[in-house]
């Protein structure tokens, strides 16, 4: 009888596989069960093999318990994919792979299969289509069209300029070829809107994947994609490994945006990985943007890329005019110049929508005795805590702990607290208090975290006409508001004066962005920029609305000072309940790089905040000019790393392409 061997990958945070033995012949790509100590574990079947690789001895490997469906979850492109993931991001073979698989099947063996209802057939909604496509559409839509295989696309447009359409349009062409499609949106609160869109244009079912989903729901999606029973998908980064069978192309709208990046655990890029699958898959991959990230860029200029551009708006109007306004010598209320109020008091006199812009969420920032200077923080990260007004609760934005109030300083027992700063919630209350009459609508985290709440803004928002909404940057990706003619953003000095390397790129793309959402149906929109240096040269240049000249600025600036994209960083970061422990092993780190050539090094750093959840964090930036390179260096680092003492109390993990530097 014939023994094979396999390599498993299982759920733990361990950078190898475990090999186990089996008298069935098993694909790569299968869902295994496995004993695992005492334990049994669900994995991934990595490598298979006729003769044992393991250094335990042939008696002692242990049987594969069961084979776990009768498809393999991962089929060769997504399979290598993530095998590409797992070295490039240096991350845990069994957390990358599992993290792609619906929660009920990385803890559960029984098979839940479904009925698919293989036949699933789109009919293209004709009535939905009551216009032309614009000659610039026409143009872009042929290039577009001509693409069969991978071969990446930015598709630069202006916001408004039909961007969806063509997504919509391309889509068409995929469902009559019976082929399936992958479409991505960064953000959660981008999917209905999306999801309208396809449902008008196509009948028949449409998936939406994203962190909202009962795991009933997840686990129903994947597997209808799996099984074919599913071919249009639109989802958020969780999405980009979806099994959809005979996939033809993958849509990344607002390919941009920094949410596509996921900060936690498994630190991947959505984008970056849908750009490797769609290239291990041999499929075109379409990346949309007002605003593109200098990535794509650079990869246009050196002709990876293609490019096409709708640089109109459908409307034939111009985008409204970013005005700096100079608040050095005017009072705030709530973060509102008065000569704001003036202007949001006559946008809504003539029954037209404003929106306020601020980057953050909460009542007041800082919860502070005026007689002592205590500051109210959360006991187990170096945050301060943010008063919430309408739960009448401290909340850390770091852990999310929540606190109760007291109206007494605990240091001096004085009674004279004092909120400082604004957050949504004030700028909420503020405007409340000035425009009676007027709907005031909150667009933020805490606002739209129910089910159905982001569905009720947006009945809301269009079944009013004077109204005023407040969000957070949530509020300037992609909606569509027509009747918002005034935008304002309230600080737009902490993204120009910001250290961080990649700041500018962040607040040109979040001013044009947000100026995106004005005057979709007016001419005479504005866009006003509260700011204390009216005359900063950046925002200079960011006004005359011109992002691709702003942008090839950048570029130019980071080549000749050897940033991002022009060279590769990464990010160690450490963590642990004693701030020497953090700091010790970067040291030890930094030490071992500065022997290798070509490796430049910043740090240890205190992160900010220096303290989460009781553990005190450091990181160490490292940077190379060649990505392979660096790989290399990373391999070996680890390698070394993974013997060390120090690694037993510090916990340690690498932020691949960061796009955070704090
Ligand atoms: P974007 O995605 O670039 O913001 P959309 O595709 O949403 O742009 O288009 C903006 C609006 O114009 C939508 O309401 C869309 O239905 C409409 N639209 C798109 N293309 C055309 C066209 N060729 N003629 C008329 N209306 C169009
Ligand atoms: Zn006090
Ligand atoms: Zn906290």
């Amino acid at each position: 009888m014939n023994i094979f061997y396999y390599d498993v990958a299982v759920d733990i945070p361990v950078r190898r596989c475990f090999t186990y033995k089996s008298i069935s012949k098993i694909k790569k790509g299968t869902r295994v069960t496995v004993p695992f100590g005492r334990k049994t574990l669900i994995g991934i079947v990595i490598k298979v093999s006729s003769i044992s690789t393991s250094i335990v001895k042939t008696s002692a490997i242990k049987e594969i318990i069961s084979v776990d469906d009768q498809y393999i979850c991962f089929k060769k492109p997504l399979f290598n994919t993530l095998l590409w993931a797992s070295e490039y991001y240096h991350h845990p073979i069994g957390e990358v792979f599992l993290s792609f698989l619906p929660s009920i099947l990385r803890k559960q063996t029984n098979k839940s299969i479904i009925n698919i209802d293989e036949s699933s057939n789109y009919k293209i909604n004709s009535t939905d289509k009551n216009f032309d496509l614009t000659s610039e559409q026409e143009i872009a839509l042929k290039k577009l069209k001509k693409i069969e295989e991978f071969n990446p696309t930015l598709i630069y447009g202006v916001t408004g300029s039909g961007k969806t359409e063509i997504y919509l349009r391309l889509v068409e062409k995929l469902v009559q070829e019976k082929k399936s499609v992958l479409i991505l949106v960064p953000e959660i609160n981008l999917v209905p809107q999306m999801l309208d869109r396809f449902k008008k244009r196509f009948d028949g079912e449409i998936g939406a994947y994203h962190s909202k989903l009962t795991p009933n729901q997840r686990l129903k999606i994947w597997l209808k994609s799996r099984l074919g029973g599913l071919k249009i998908v639109i989802g958020t980064r969780s999405a980009v490994m979806m099994p959809l069978k005979n996939i033809g192309a993958i849509i990344i709208d607002e390919e941009h945006d920094q949410s596509y990046k996921q900060s936690e655990g498994f630190k991947f890029s959505g984008r970056d990985l849908a750009i490797k699958r769609a290239q291990l898959e041999n499929i075109p991959i379409y990346l949309g943007s007002a605003t593109p990230s200098l990535q794509t860029l650079k990869l246009v200029k050196e002709k990876k890329f293609k490019q096409v551009n709708l640089l109109n708006r459908i409307d034939g109007k111009k985008p409204p005019k970013l005005i700096p306004l100079d608040i050095s010598n005017s009072p705030l209320i709530g973060g509102i110049a008065m000569q704001t109020m003036g202007i949001i008091q006559s946008t809504i006199a003539k029954g037209e929508q404003a929106l306020i812009f601020i980057n953050r969420r909460g009542f007041a920032p800082l919860y502070e005795c005026d007689a002592c200077g205590w500051v109210a923080k959360c006991n187990s990260c170096e945050s301060n805590l943010v008063f919430h007004k309408s739960k009448n609760r401290l909340i850390c934005h770091k852990c999310e702990s929540i606190y109760g109030v007291n109206d007494e300083c605990p240091d001096c027992y004085s009674k004279e607290i004092n909120l400082q700063g604004y957050g949504t919630e004030r700028v909420e209350e503020v405007l409340e208090n000035a425009f009676k009459k007027i709907p005031i609508i909150r667009f933020d985290y805490d606002s739209t975290r129910l089910k159905g709440a982001i569905e009720s803004i947006y009945e809301k928002v269009h079944s009013n006409d004077a109204a005023i909404l407040v969000g957070t940057q949530m509020l300037s990706k992609g909606h569509d508001f027509p009747k918002v003619t005034l935008c304002v953003i309230l600080n737009a000095d902490s993204g120009l004066i910001s250290p961080e390397i990649n700041a500018l790129e962040k607040i040109s793309q979040q001013l044009i962005q947000v100026s995106g959402r004005a005057g979709r149906n007016n001419n005479l929109a504005k866009v006003i920029i509260q700011t204390r240096y009216p005359d900063d040269i950046n925002l200079k240049q960011i006004k005359t609305g011109n992002y691709q000249k702003f942008a090839d600025q950048c570029l130019q600036n980071n080549k000749n000072l050897d940033l991002p994209p022009y060279s590769h960083v990464c990010i160690l970061r450490t963590s642990s309940p004693k701030s020497k422990g953090s700091i010790d092993l970067l040291q030890k780190v930094s030490l071992f790089l500065a022997k290798k050539k070509g490796i430049s090094l910043i740090g240890p750093l205190p992160s900010i905040p220096s303290m989460i959840k009781g553990n005190v964090r450091h990181h160490l930036i490292i940077k190379a000019s060649s990505r392979s390179y660096l790989n290399r260096v990373l391999k070996s680092l680890i390698k070394d790393l993974e013997n060390w003492p120090e690694i037993k109390k510090t916990k340690w993990s690498f932020d691949i392409d960061p796009y955070d530097m704090s």
